[in-house]
């Protein structure tokens, strides 16, 4: 070779572990005729590369244009060290060391290649539903230990035959340490049971397909749990699953073949289809269309349908198996349990719901739902960040000064662990109240903290002494505990997405949060930054008439907010029998198990049982998301009048008002009068934008400030957010909302952090 040889010591962090990429780092090096070596060092990898300068500028360049699909590069730094001249270039044993940072991919759809593989006949895999990769299959969801290697997953069982274990030390080999390697001679098998016991004499993935096609209902194991299965277009078979599910109106989602499936169902744009063929496969929420060939049941009130694609190869060969037709696909579990995912539990709490269950013999360790993605003026809002993407590390723009624990809050949960300058927001957890949750929340927290190999010193937690959370986080002795007020928390979760640091204004608008002053927060417009904020403005309390019973059945809300705008009563709520509503009426008056509250959530409750729901509804937010399915109905342009108290006042106190009765009371006048439904939900929408651009304008005169974060639950909401966004944007003001981690609490775990963060920072922790 002509010219100088120069050497290269390349550092590489990031998920750089289990996602195939040393092999990568080993062709590269080898198709440039480099020499030298690649190793996992703890969690981060370690290059050095030797040759001339100009494929040694190639290599950096394609390590980062051309890295593995799982794999995220958080920074690579490179420096010049002495030409040693080794024969070739090799891949080092692994060798652990101080470096503390551990991560996880998480677990990922089917790639290509395998997919290729899995339907050729002439493959060893052939339709064998373990087929994976380094690209692609389980991850977190198998993990038991750390580090990531098969002793650690629920693999370790499974002894590697002779021909998957020369794959799996081949650096050439794309299944190089691929942890779940698997084949039919050495790995997971598949297993079919009906009412009568296991199904010996049948394929099980054709008994499955059968059951299916004929409209029963079969469960199957997924990566983070079971499914319950049924045909999508078969009426009876959906309405069976709400029947024995417990589940009356939640919408089901629904498993298609391909993009073209989902196209013949819903409208899909280009980022949308993206989406649904991400590696991560979330459910998408999209806009059904008119006629689209499946069960009304699936989505009984709503334009939109939850689709998603096979993400395991068990889910490719059972599309294949029933002609490709669209499976509801809805987590294995009675109404509000969590999710079966282990076989006899599965085989228990399922009988009764499935006619059959498809399962196999891979442990599921980590419980895992699948993720659920809208997008909404073209950025994604994230309703549940879980399967796919957690754990992903996260970037922070500020300093883990300790190693911190948050836990999050009490429904949606999940939880974080922040070090240095990333954070790790864990999967969906689910709803503490349930004991089966909750016990999995222990163990999961003790799991991440194991695997990532992090001790927390803080623990960061909710004000509300209630969340079994905040209790888990108290009991731990030997910590710095810090509270974080709710809302606080869902504005620093949103901060800290965006880098955002300093003073901002921020819109967080939920169903409940404890507030310190012992009402519950809801409507609050805050003004601060991570470390402090103060309340600056907020919605004007009302009763909340049996506590959390008001988030099941609107009426309630909707008597509160009549009887505070001087209403006595409406016709829209006479499917309550009258005694009923006088109980809770007396309720109100006398503050009797009545807490007064804030909320957003509520008043949109409030203004959706006036608009026709005024009974039960059997899910948290099932109202709000009603209300917005009528509101894209219509195109009125009226909106309704609100007041806002002390405006021009300087200063933080006190805060002001948003006086909702003149609204109430329109809303109720314009009902009355026989105006749409439709009509007064979208009046009611654009009523909310007039309140968040007539604050924030008032606050940016108060205080100067021009960005304006937008944060909690009510911003699942797309009509809210979009419509928003663009006012503000209209009005120069910088508008941020989330992204990566859910507006609704699943996100309070990475606010609860940063606001942690920022407070140690500080000489004196409160
Ligand atoms: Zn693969
Ligand atoms: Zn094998
Ligand atoms: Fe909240």
């Amino acid at each position: 070779m002509i010219g100088r040889l120069e050497r290269r010591a390349i550092d590489i962090r990031g998920v750089v572990q289990g996602v195939g990429f040393r092999p990568f780092v080993h062709g590269l090096a080898t198709r440039l005729h480099l020499v030298g070596f690649v190793a996992n060092r703890g969690g981060r990898v370690e290059v050095e590369v030797e040759g001339d300068p100009e494929a040694l500028a190639e290599f950096e360049r394609e390590l980062r244009a051309s890295a593995p699909p799982l794999a995220r590069i958080e920074s690579l730094v490179a420096r010049d060290v002495a030409a040693r001249g080794e024969p070739d270039f090799r891949i080092h044993p692994s060798r652990g060391d101080a470096s503390p940072a551990v991560y996880i991919a998480p677990d990922v759809a089917t790639c290509e290649a395998c997919l290729a593989e899995l339907f050729d006949p002439a493959d060893r895999r052939f339709a064998y539903p373990f087929i994976n990769c380094t690209a692609c299959g389980p991850r977190l969801t198998i993990i038991t230990g750390s580090p990531y290697d098969r002793e650690r997953t629920t693999m370790a069982g499974f002894a590697m035959c002779e021909r998957c274990r020369r794959e799996y030390e081949d650096p050439g080999d794309r299944r190089f340490h691929a942890e779940p390697i698997a084949c039919p001679e050495c790995g997971p098998r598949l297993a079919a049971f009906d009412g009568s016991g296991s199904i010996r004499d049948a394929d099980p993935i054709r008994a499955a397909a059968t059951a299916l096609t004929s409209g029963r209902i079969v469960a199957v194991k997924g990566l983070g749990g079971f499914h319950l299965a049924c045909d999508a277009e078969n009426e009876a078979a959906v309405a069976m699953l709400r029947a024995r599910k417990h589940r009356e109106d939640k919408p089901f989602a629904v498993m298609v073949a391909g993009i073209d499936a989902a196209v013949s169902l819903c409208e899909v744009d280009a980022a949308e289809a993206d989406l649904l063929q991400s590696p991560a496969r979330p459910i998408v929420l999209l806009a059904k269309r008119r006629g689209a060939r499946v069960a009304a049941a699936v989505a009984p009130d709503g334009n939109r349908l939850g689709l998603m694609l096979p993400y395991t190869p068990l889910h490719h060969l059972l599309m294949s198996a029933v002609g490709h037709r669209a499976l509801v696909m809805t987590s294995g579990n009675r109404s509000d349990e969590p999710i079966a995912i282990a076989n006899d539990d599965a085989r228990s709490r399922l009988r009764g719901i499935a006619d059959l269950v498809l399962l196999h013999d891979r442990d599921i360790r980590v419980r895992c739902e699948d993720s659920v993605v809208r997008l909404v003026a073209a950025s994604p809002v994230v309703i549940r960040r879980s399967r796919g993407y957690a754990p992903a590390p996260l970037g922070l723009a500020f300093d883990c000064s300790a190693p911190i624990l948050a836990v999050g809050g009490q429904l949606k949960n999940t939880f974080a662990l922040g070090r240095g300058r990333e954070a790790i927001v864990s999967h969906h957890v689910g709803d503490l109240d349930d004991l089966m949750a909750f016990d999995a929340f222990e163990r999961d927290v003790a799991l991440y903290e194991r695997t990532f190999n992090l001790g927390p010193a803080v623990v960061a937690h909710d004000l509300h002494p209630d969340y079994a959370s905040t209790r888990f986080a108290l009991a731990r002795t030997g910590v710095t505990h810090v509270g974080v007020q709710h809302h606080h928390a869902h504005l620093a979760s949103c901060m800290a997405e965006h880098g955002l640091e300093g003073p901002v204004i921020g819109v967080v608008w939920d169903g409940a949060g404890w507030g310190p002053d012992g009402s519950i927060w809801g409507g609050e417009f805050l003004v601060g930054d991570r470390g402090d904020v103060y309340r600056a403005a907020h919605f004007r309390a009302v009763a909340l008439p049996g506590g959390d019973l008001a988030a099941r059945e609107p009426w309630r809300m909707a008597l509160a907010h009549l009887r505070d705008a001087g209403l006595d009563d409406s016709d829209a709520l006479r499917a309550v029998p009258e005694t009923t509503r006088r109980a809770v009426a007396r309720m109100v008056e006398r503050g009797l198990n009545a807490p007064m509250t804030s909320s957003v959530g509520r008043l949109f409750d409030a203004v959706a049982a006036l608009c026709g729901a005024a009974t039960a509804m059997t899910f948290e937010g099932q109202a709000a998301m009603w209300l917005e399915s009528l509101a894209e109905a219509s195109a009125d342009a009226g909106r309704y009048p609100f007041d806002l108290g002390n405006p021009a006042e300087a200063g933080s106190m006190p805060p002001m008002t948003i006086d909702t009765r003149p609204l109430i009371a329109r809303v109720e006048a314009d009902r009355a009068a026989g105006v749409l439904p439709a009509v007064i939900a979208r009046r009611f929408h654009t009523t909310l934008v007039d309140v968040v651009a007539g604050v924030a304008r008032a606050l940016r005169a108060r205080t100067g400030l021009r960005r304006v974060v937008l944060t909690g639950g009510v911003f699942l909401n797309g009509i809210l957010t979009a419509e928003i966004e663009r006012r503000l944007a209209g009005e120069a003001f910088e508008v941020y909302r989330h992204r990566v981690v859910s507006p609704g609490d699943g996100g309070l775990s990475l606010g609860q952090l940063a606001v942690a963060a920022a407070r140690i920072g500080q000489p004196k922790a409160r």
